[in-house]
C-alpha cells in the first residue's frame, strides 16, 4: 500500500460532510468497534454519519451493548442507496458486506479500511495494513494522521476491536505496538475491565449448557491435516433455538475446541438460523495457513484464524475441508 492511499483516505474523510459506514456481516468486536470508533470521530468533526451491516438479525451482540456510538447505527434497510462516501471496516471482500454489497458499486467513493491478508482491494481507496492486529488499530493510525484526539468515547470501541482480534493480547499478532496502543487507550480512562468481562467472561446459563453439549460431541481425527490432527464440532440451528442463543453468542466456542493439543486445526460449523447456511470457523496453531485453505473454499481471513460459508450439507462440507487441509503445505514452525 502506498502512503498516498493514507493521504487519499484523509482527504476523502475531510471533504465529505455525509459518510456511510459498513462493516462485515455478523459483526465481531473488531468490525463493530473499528466502525463505531471512526463514526464517533467523524461525528465529532460535525459530519452526518450512519453505520450498519448487511445481515439479520439487526441486533447489537450482547457483549457490545454498552459501547458508545450505538446511536449511529441504522438497519440496512435505512442505509443510503448510493452514498457519496462509503467506508468499509474489517471487510476482506465485497460479498462480506451481505445485503450492503450493492452499495460498493453504487457509491461515488469507497474507502476500504482493513487488515485481512485476503483483502481484495475493492475500494477506490484502500487503506489495508495486513500487519495490523485489528482494523481498529488501522482506524487509530488514520485518526492520528488527521490530528484527531483519541477520546475515551473513541478509545472504548477501539479497545473492543483490539482485545477481540488479539484474543486478549494472546495471539501472535500482539506486537509491542499493540501494547503501546493499549496503553494509550487505557490512559483515556476507559473501563477496560468491564469491556473485557463483557466480551470474554459473561454469557447466559444457556450458553454454558450449549458449550457442554457441543464439546461433548466434538470429534478428534488425529490422522487428518497430514497427520497433524483435526478437532471439530457443530452447532445446529436447533441447538441455538433450544438455548435461546444467537449466532453471535457462540463465537467463543472455537476458543474452547481449539484447546485440544492433539489437533493442529480446530473447526466449528455453525448453522445460521437466518439463511440455513453453514458458517465455518477454523483456527490453527501455526503449522498450517487456514486463511489460504478457507480462501480456496470461497472464504478468507487470517493465517491462523479464518472462515468460509457453505451451502452444502455438513458431511460434504467437512469432506471438502478435510481434503483441502490434507493438501495444504505445513509451515516451518
Ligand atoms: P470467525 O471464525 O468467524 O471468528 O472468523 C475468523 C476470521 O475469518 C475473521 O477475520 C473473519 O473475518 C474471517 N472470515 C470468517 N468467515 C469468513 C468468510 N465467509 N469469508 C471471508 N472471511 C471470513
Ligand atoms: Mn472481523
Ligand atoms: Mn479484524
Amino acid at each position: 500500500m502506498t502512503s498516498s492511499a493514507w493521504d487519499d483516505a484523509v482527504t476523502l474523510l475531510r471533504e465529505h460532510d455525509e459518510v456511510a459506514l459498513a462493516c462485515h456481516v455478523n459483526p465481531d468486536g473488531d468490525a463493530l468497534g473499528s466502525m463505531l470508533a471512526l463514526g464517533i470521530a467523524l461525528r465529532d468533526m460535525g459530519k452526518q454519519v450512519v453505520a450498519s451491516w448487511g445481515s439479520e438479525p439487526f441486533e447489537i451482540p450482547a457483549a457490545y451493548e454498552g459501547l458508545p456510538g450505538l446511536d449511529l447505527l441504522v438497519p440496512a434497510s435505512q442505509f443510503p442507496a448510493s452514498p457519496a462516501l462509503l467506508v468499509t471496516f474489517d471487510t476482506g471482500s465485497v460479498d462480506r458486506l451481505g445485503a450492503l454489497a450493492d452499495r460498493v458499486a453504487a457509491a461515488e467513493h469507497v474507502l476500504v479500511i482493513d487488515h485481512h491478508t485476503t483483502n481484495t482491494c475493492f475500494g477506490t481507496v484502500n487503506v489495508i495494513d495486513r500487519g495490523a492486529a485489528a482494523t481498529a488499530a488501522v482506524v487509530v493510525e488514520l485518526l492520528d494522521l488527521m490530528h484527531r484526539p483519541l477520546t475515551a468515547e473513541i478509545a472504548a470501541p477501539v479497545y473492543t476491536g483490539l482485545v477481540t482480534d488479539t484474543g486478549s493480547f494472546k495471539y501472535a499478532a500482539t506486537t509491542p505496538s499493540v501494547h503501546l496502543l493499549a496503553a494509550r487507550l487505557l490512559e483515556t480512562g476507559i473501563p477496560h475491565d468491564e469491556i473485557s468481562r463483557q466480551i470474554w467472561d459473561t454469557a447466559s446459563f444457556g450458553y454454558v449448557k450449549l458449550l457442554g453439549l457441543v464439546c461433548a460431541r466434538a470429534v478428534l481425527e488425529a490422522d487428518e491435516v497430514g497427520g497433524l490432527g483435526l478437532v471439530w464440532t457443530a452447532i445446529g440451528a436447533d441447538d441455538l433455538d433450544r438455548y435461546a442463543l444467537a449466532l453471535s453468542d457462540v463465537e467463543g466456542v472455537i476458543d474452547v475446541v481449539r484447546m485440544a493439543r492433539e489437533a493442529e486445526v480446530a473447526v466449528v460449523l455453525k448453522t445460521d438460523p437466518e439463511d440455513g447456511l453453514l458458517k465455518v470457523s477454523t483456527r490453527s496453531k501455526g503449522a498450517v495457513d487456514v486463511g489460504a485453505v478457507c480462501a480456496s473454499l470461497g472464504g478468507g481471513g487470517h493465517r491462523f484464524a479464518a472462515g468460509f460459508t457453505s451451502d452444502a450439507p455438513l458431511s460434504e462440507t467437512m469432506d471438502c475441508l478435510r481434503r483441502a487441509l490434507a493438501e495444504t503445505p505445513h509451515l516451518a514452525t
